[in-house]
């Protein structure tokens, strides 16, 4: 069987280690991680950029970035590289209209799809403990510190992101729902949507991934 290079798009709510499974994956083909988060910190850090200050005055004021930019900087920067030898990217499209765009400027063949119960997502997420000092993350139940409350390489206090209290990842969970749960949908009716349990621990789901690409004739 010939074997093709993963062209593919990643996503799942936050909590759902898509994340983290699309770096693992990136090492594992050595190919690159495109992170849509990464290229609009850059777009909006360069100031000769016209598109980043528009994206900038969305961003600044906490509103949704429409479409039309976020398909304009993707296009910019995905037109630059080079990506003969497959590629993953994260966090971006975020729903149909953009997916549609992107099926212009790109050939995707395989839609990953990370999937996870929403409770599950609250179990992981509310849980989660950092550190100020070295970032590191800890859970309460699937991985506590040594001592309560206290980073145990740095001796740090921890404490809970905004983002990782109950209300607000429901709020980003409904937002989720509406907007990219339809994706798998979309890749579905185009034949190419892979969907993996996230619930797994995080190297079961990483295993499944690899076992499951490859069997679809994807390098691995
Ligand atoms: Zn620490």
């Amino acid at each position: 069987m010939r074997t093709k290079h993963l062209q593919a798009v990643i996503f799942g709510p936050q909590g759902s280690g898509k994340g983290t499974q699309g770096s693992l994956l990136s090492e594992r083909l050595n190919i690159p991680l495109i992170g849509a988060g990464d290229l609009f910190r850059a777009e909006m850090a360069d100031k000769k950029s016209t598109l980043g200050q528009l994206v900038g005055q969305y961003v600044n004021q906490g509103l949704l970035v429409p479409d039309e930019l976020v398909n304009a900087v993707m296009a910019r920067h995905l037109k630059r590289m080079d990506l003969a030898h497959g590629f993953i990217l994260d966090g971006y499209p975020r729903n149909v209209e953009q997916a549609t765009t992107l099926d212009r400027i790109l050939q995707i063949n395989l839609a990953i799809h990370i999937k996870i119960d929403d409770e599950d997502v609250i179990r992981r997420l509310n849980g989660r403990w950092q550190c100020p000092e070295c970032k590191s993350v800890y859970h309460e139940t699937e991985a506590p510190p040594a001592k309560k409350g206290i980073c145990s390489l740095c001796g740090e206090k921890l404490f809970r992101r905004e983002d990782d209290k109950e209300e607000v990842i429901k709020q980003r969970l409904k937002a989720y729902h509406y907007m990219t749960a339809p994706l798998a949908n979309y890749y579905r009716q185009r034949g190419v949507l892979l969907a993996i349990n996230g619930a797994q621990p995080i190297h079961y789901v990483f295993e499944d991934i690899v076992k499951k690409i490859s069997k679809l004739g994807f390098v691995t």
